[in-house]
């Protein structure tokens, strides 16, 4: 077990997970958790979320919302390319699952589902679901859970904590007990951290360029932040409270569709 606390220490980055493209998203980024835990960690908890949503019988219930969400949604992934290599062998899997919450999310390493509610309060048209699915992939691929999952690693675990505690499940239970526990902590971190206005910032980007080279209209992120606004009015929903809005965000989701709309227009789909 020693050899996982040698991981964190050696396994650490300090450089920029996506490719410059004009969105101009290039921040250097501090990621301690190495790439394959915290894909085995996302992989684990989202079956988890499946199996619930299944047993629940929330998953998949509509067909013409998973038709739809999963067209959408590939054919933006058919794009995740031009922003980050190797993201072709990711194993990409979209679902919808039955909720009163307005939610969606993206794991890392492309594991993505869409509540029916917010397709269903805010009457989503294709553009606006381009822009929900944009927006989680480009968290996804700049790797901003894992980024929050390091920062939270040393701030609130601690690294040698961390280490203490796998070890500990290790000695006192089998393999897949521990699996299950250290996707239980990955899904905890994954869930209960918000996104700072930075990551924001950078899904806002990078999602409306995914979108708009997808060949959906990247204006729509606007209308889509609108009604999600409307609806916060009512009850602040879950995605609301992680995703704050406000007139500054409008005007730079504005700004940054105008710049990149050549891209929806040589991609525009009939
Ligand atoms: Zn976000």
């Amino acid at each position: 077990m020693k050899y996982i606390l040698i991981f964190f220490l050696v396994l650490y980055g300090c450089s920029s997970t996506t490719t410059k493209t004009e969105s101009e998203v290039d921040r250097a980024q501090f990621i301690l958790l190495p790439e394959f835990l915290a894909m085995s960690m996302a992989e684990d908890g989202y079956k988890q979320e499946l199996k619930k949503a299944r047993e629940n019988k929330q998953l998949n219930q509509n067909d013409e919302h998973v038709r739809r969400v999963r067209e959408i949604g590939f054919n933006i992934i058919d794009q995740v390319i031009f922003l980050r290599d190797g993201t072709e062998d990711w194993n990409w899997e979209i679902n919808v699952q039955e909720s009163e919450e307005v939610n969606a999310y993206c794991m890392p390493g492309g594991k993505i589902m869409m509540y029916s509610a917010l397709i269903e309060k805010t009457n989503a048209t294709d553009d606006e679901i381009a822009a929900v699915m944009g927006h989680e992939i480009a968290h996804a691929i700049r790797e901003h859970g894992r980024e929050r999952m390091s920062t939270a690693l040393v701030q609130q675990v601690g690294l040698i904590g961390f280490a203490a505690y796998i070890a500990n499940q290790a000695e006192d239970r089998r393999a897949a007990d521990v699996a299950v526990q250290a996707a239980v902590l990955g899904t905890t971190l994954f869930f209960a951290l918000p996104h700072s206005r930075e990551h924001e910032r950078e899904a806002d980007k990078l999602g409306m360029e995914l979108a708009a080279r997808a060949g959906y209209n990247p204006i729509a992120a606007v209308s889509l932040w609108r009604k999600m606004d409307a609806l916060s009015n009512a009850k602040i929903p879950e995605f609301f409270s992680t995703h704050p809005s406000n007139e500054n965000r409008i005007k730079d989701l504005q700004a940054h569709a105008k710049k990149i709309n050549h891209l929806y227009l040589e991609n525009k789909r009939k």
